[in-house]
């Protein structure tokens, strides 16, 4: 019996937190359930780990916000376009934005933005930055969920 239940923990403890996978064939990000009294959730993306004491870092790939009829958060999504800039990386170039064969990217005060519904997930413009300020949104990244406040306060709530 008491196999049985450490067995259960184990797998809780398993399926807890932040996840990534591209079962479906295209990426996707899972989390636990968040508390609903959040004003909005942030999804972000960085090629380095994230900590708890740095709430500003992490580039945002989706604002989650509650389901109107329940007022719950999802606990998952499908991620938006596969590539994202790392503003403190980019230099303003613009060699991306003349490789992107869509036309998602903009250079906005000085740095370029993509538009992550209008991108395809080609990455030739990771290829073309000379600086590698263009993260590819895949397994080898790092992800986080924060919680947003009213007053726009943002608290880490898992990470991978
Ligand atoms: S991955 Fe391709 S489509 Fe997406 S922003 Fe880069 S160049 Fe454009
Ligand atoms: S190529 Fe790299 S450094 Fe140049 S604008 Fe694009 S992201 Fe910034």
């Amino acid at each position: 019996m008491r196999s049985i239940a450490m067995s259960f923990i184990l797998i809780a403890a398993a399926s807890a937190g932040l996840s990534f996978s591209v079962d479906t064939g295209r990426p996707v990000v899972s989390w636990d359930a968040a508390d609903a009294s959040w004003d909005h959730l942030e999804l972000r993306v960085s090629s380095a780990p994230f900590d708890a004491e740095a709430p500003g870092t992490g580039i945002v790939v989706a604002l989650i916000h509650a389901d109107s009829l329940t007022g719950e958060f999802p606990t998952g999504m499908e991620i938006p376009g596969g590539f994202a800039v790392e503003p403190g990386v980019c230099i303003g170039c613009g060699l991306c934005a003349g490789s992107c064969p869509v036309g998602a990217i903009t250079l906005t005060d000085g740095k370029a933005v993509i538009d992550p519904a209008a991108c395809i997930s080609c990455g030739m413009c990771a290829n073309s930055c000379p600086v590698s300020a263009i993260l590819a949104a895949n397994d080898s990244a790092h992800f986080a969920l924060f919680g947003i406040d009213g007053e726009g306060a943002a608290t880490l709530l898992e990470s991978i």
